[in-house]
């Protein structure tokens, strides 16, 4: 029986729909296409009208949140954007690919960031058209207050959204700098606007997490409620490895984040898409609430991952199931 739900029905403003475009969503992420391709962008433009659905983007824009934390974060974020960078260092400091990855660590300590990783860039997770020579891809993840993100789909969560997309782009830039210092050339890549790559991919490579069926990774400290960025270099960086702790299997037998989410736009089992099996999300189906809601993020405020303190007891557990299952 699924749970009551306070959205549905949801009725999408016909302002909205009157500007969407006559080709789906999920033809674009290439839902059920067998064959591996690069992702195409399909919102987050840097220019709207580069994709079909630009001009619901730019509606996005045009809905008045009412708190002017918004624009505040806006600016804000703009400004990290502008910020200068030092030049990349005449001299490129050498350290054992090991030593350069602890050496992140200081970006967790400094409080940049919760989590960090690197994984060996994958030409399949660049958007059709970019180019990106790097051999590393630095992925920096930065945590949600849970006390605001619950709040969702008020637009209070999506100003926490906001904020740690601002922390996350912050924190690329701060790791960029050092690495200029360190005499390496970088390039911070940040969200949300879809720039060079599909951050979740490489996320999961570096042990982020498992994608869960809200289409977001489930991370075992931050759970689901987290933003990432990324810093692409050739430093020489050791790469860190995934980590599986039994997701699909929970989210297979969980209906939680299907039943909250208010245009049922989360599908019961896995879907092909660009030649994988995976969980996935409804374009279609989700954007009009998310767009009217200024974000919407209920999947992964009600994701009991997302619990502060739930997630390393839940992945224990999983994982003494799964030995035990093993040994039977
Ligand atoms: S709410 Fe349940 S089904 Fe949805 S992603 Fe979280 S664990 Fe998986
Ligand atoms: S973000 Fe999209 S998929 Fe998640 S609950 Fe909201 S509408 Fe549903």
């Amino acid at each position: 029986m699924p749970r009551p739900n306070p959205y549905r029905p949801f009725t999408p403003d016909p302002n909205q729909m009157a500007l969407r475009p006559s080709v789906s969503g999920n033809t674009i992420n290439g839902l059920d296409e067998p064959e591996r391709r690069r992702p195409s962008v399909v919102y987050w433009a840097p220019k709207p009208d580069d994709i079909a659905h630009g001009d619901m983007q730019n509606w996005f824009f045009t809905v008045d949140p009412g708190l002017p934390v918004f624009a505040e974060m806006r600016a804000k974020r703009q400004e990290v954007s502008n910020r200068p960078l030092p030049p990349v260092a005449d001299h490129a400091a050498e350290h054992s690919p090991e030593e350069w990855t602890s050496l992140l660590d200081q970006f967790v300590d400094a409080g940049h960031c919760e989590q960090i990783g690197v994984a060996q860039m994958q030409q399949e997770w660049l958007f059709e058209g970019v180019e990106a020579p790097q051999s590393r891809v630095i992925i920096a993840g930065v945590q949600h207050n849970y006390d605001e993100i619950v709040k969702a789909p008020d637009v209070l969560a999506g100003a926490e959204v906001m904020q740690q997309y601002h922390r996350a782009a912050a924190a690329a830039v701060e790791i960029t700098a050092w690495l200029h210092e360190q005499g390496w050339a970088a390039k911070p890549v940040t969200g949300p606007m879809a720039t060079k790559l599909t951050m979740i991919p490489p996320a999961i490579a570096c042990g982020f997490g498992e994608l869960g069926k809200h289409g977001s990774i489930i991370n075992r400290d931050m759970g689901a409620s987290f933003r990432l960025s990324a810093v692409l270099t050739d430093a020489p960086f050791a790469l860190t490895p995934a980590q599986a702790f039994g997701v699909d299997d929970f989210c297979t037998n969980c209906r939680i984040c299907e039943d909250a989410c208010p245009p049922e736009a989360l599908f019961q089992t896995k879907k092909t898409v660009r030649g994988q099996e995976k969980w996935y999300v409804d374009f279609d189906k989700c954007l009009p609430f998310f767009n009217q809601h200024q974000g919407c993020a209920i999947c992964i405020a009600v994701c009991p991952w997302s619990r502060p303190g739930v997630g390393p007891n839940l992945a224990a557990k999983l994982v003494r199931r799964a030995e035990r299952l093993a040994g039977e």
